[in-house]
């Protein structure tokens, strides 16, 4: 699938296309695959290896280091600290990511419009009504069925069923997933329709080219024109691709700001306005082996509080992870690591208020975030709730991972008067979603690109990823990043 592997170029080089598309993560591969049906030449210049199905590893450890941006802990700076997670490979954090799929919820598309009424045209939810249904043809998208669920997932469901909170299987785009619980160390069967094995195929089988392991440095553009990048291989060998048409970044709502402003377009708030659904996790014990390794990764999902900025998911992870998580110390600790089998571990995403700025440092994107109060509140609320369904699905304990809280709860009467922390740092978090750094908007002063999705200062540059989205979206944004992608495809297609 892969035209040229950077590692193989030791001395400068020089390529040129139609349109040249920066990350091949959801947006990327989208864009190229709309493109390249179209008879557009694309190449896709991705930073990360190619690893097929075969070479992804069982262990987080090795996954961290081979599949993700700097072993999966980019770290934010602010309070509290909080790791970012992104895939960096061919297919982006596709490859790692859950495979949840949403669409973009009606009511977060109505607050877009609320907010600048020019995008009801530009992205009219009938129309993205419409990709989504293809997207979910293509991708193999449906509900997680009981069968390869396995304990993890069908405890939260039977812990939301008895708090009466609406539940369901969740989405996801796969296709003969046997629940193998590897998601999150990309599918060793390939069972997972990540980009690697769906839209990027596709696209190279319609003329695509792919370059791996090439980082781009910088977006050239010639008298408010983009007309192509530059990058740089492992062995420090300089790329250059032109790009006759157009350049579309899709590097990231961390990576796609980072490449404009090092290429010196500091147009409109680039960079800030970074939205995320930050993430805390809650492990309980249970009587019955749980064994969070296997069935499918995250098949079950909560969505009765998503009015209230909260949304719950089974986590399920691999074994040194759930190990390197558990609490406490001495005795308690070598009964629980004994015991690891009978641990459930679930999320909750917070649709978070703050907002922060990415910068670019001198070797790797800054990126500033702080929790704002109403937002712990909002954690909070969401740990306890986690907790409740925990002990309602029968867990003997739960850990509840705040500072000041207790390390083990058992009864659930323990937790109604907990008040929330005000401090940050109480909170372990991590974030997964982002959002909001180059964002689309038809006022060139409160937007970076327009409703076309072009820059509004540079012809011919575009950007396709969730960048552009005017907020965060509460929900897995997979699915409406790749809708959007399509769109701006079609702007790319036309002219
Ligand atoms: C562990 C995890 C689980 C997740 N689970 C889900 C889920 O179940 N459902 C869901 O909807 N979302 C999930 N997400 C989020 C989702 O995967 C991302 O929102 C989505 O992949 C973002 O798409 P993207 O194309 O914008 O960026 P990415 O998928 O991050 O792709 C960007 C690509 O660009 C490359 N790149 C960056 N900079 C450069 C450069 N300078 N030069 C060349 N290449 C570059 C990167 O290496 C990367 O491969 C999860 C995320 C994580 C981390
Ligand atoms: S749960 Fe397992 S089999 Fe299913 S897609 Fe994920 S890694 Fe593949």
């Amino acid at each position: 699938m892969i035209s040229l592997d950077g590692r193989d170029v030791r001395v400068p080089l020089e390529l040129s296309s139609d349109v040249v598309v920066v990350g091949s993560g959801p947006a990327g591969a989208m864009v190229a695959r709309t493109l390249a049906r179209r008879g557009i030449g694309v190449l896709v210049v991705e930073e990360g290896p190619f690893v097929t199905p075969a070479e992804m590893p069982a262990d987080s450890f090795s996954a961290m280091a081979s599949l993700y941006r700097d072993m999966g802990a980019s770290l934010m700076l602010g309070a509290p600290p909080m790791p970012f997670v992104q895939g960096r490979v061919v297919g982006g954090t596709s490859v790692v990511n859950g495979a949840i799929s949403w669409r973009l919820p009606e009511d977060v598309h109505r607050e877009w419009v609320a907010a600048d009424p020019a995008l009801s045209d530009a992205l009219p939810y009938r129309e993205l009504d419409a990709l989504f249904d293809e997207i979910e043809a293509d991708l193999g998208i449906h509900p997680t069925e009981a069968e390869i669920a396995g304990p993890n997932n069908l405890l939260l469901a039977k812990g939301a069923e008895i708090l009466g909170l609406e539940h369901r299987p969740i989405s996801r785009n796969v296709r003969g997933c046997r629940g193998l619980g590897r998601c999150l160390q990309g599918c060793p069967e390939g069972n997972k329709t990540s980009m690697d094995r769906s839209y990027l195929p596709d696209a190279v089988r319609h003329g695509a080219r792919i370059v791996c392991n090439v980082e781009v440095t910088r977006v050239v553009h010639e008298q408010g024109r983009a007309v192509g990048v530059e990058g740089v291989t492992p062995s420090g060998a300089r790329v250059r691709i032109r790009a006759s048409r157009a350049v579309v970044l899709a590097a990231s709502a961390v990576q796609s700001p980072v490449l404009l402003i090092r290429s010196g377009l500091q147009q409109g708030p680039v960079g800030r306005g970074f939205s995320a659904h930050p993430g805390a996790a809650v492990a309980g014990r249970f009587r019955e082996p749980v064994r969070l390794w296997e069935g499918a990764t995250q098949g079950h999902e909560v969505i009765g509080l998503r009015k209230e900025r909260l949304k719950f998911e089974a986590l399920g992870y691999d074994m040194t992870l759930v190990a390197a998580r558990t609490k406490g110390v001495g005795a308690s600790l070598v009964r629980d690591l004994e015991d690891l089998a009978h641990f459930a571990n679930w999320g909750v995403a917070v649709r978070a208020r703050a907002e922060g700025v990415v910068r670019a440092g001198p070797k790797r994107a800054i990126v500033t975030y702080s929790l704002e109060r109403e937002d712990l509140r909002t954690t909070a609320r969401g740990v306890k709730v986690l907790c409740e369904m925990m002990l309602a699905a029968g867990a003997e304990a739960v850990f509840p991972g705040i500072y000041g809280w207790p390390e083990r709860v058992t009864e659930r009467t323990a937790l109604a008067d907990l008040p929330a922390p005000s401090d940050p740092n109480a909170y372990t978090m991590a974030v997964t979603h982002m959002f909001g750094t180059c964002r689309m908007g038809s006022r060139p002063a409160d937007a970076v690109v327009g409703t076309d999705f072009q820059h509004h200062a540079i012809e011919g540059l575009y950007v396709a990823d969730s960048s552009v989205f005017p907020t965060n979206t509460g929900v897995n944004p997979q699915t409406s990043i790749l809708a959007l992608a399509a769109m701006c495809a079609r702007h790319v297609a036309a002219r």
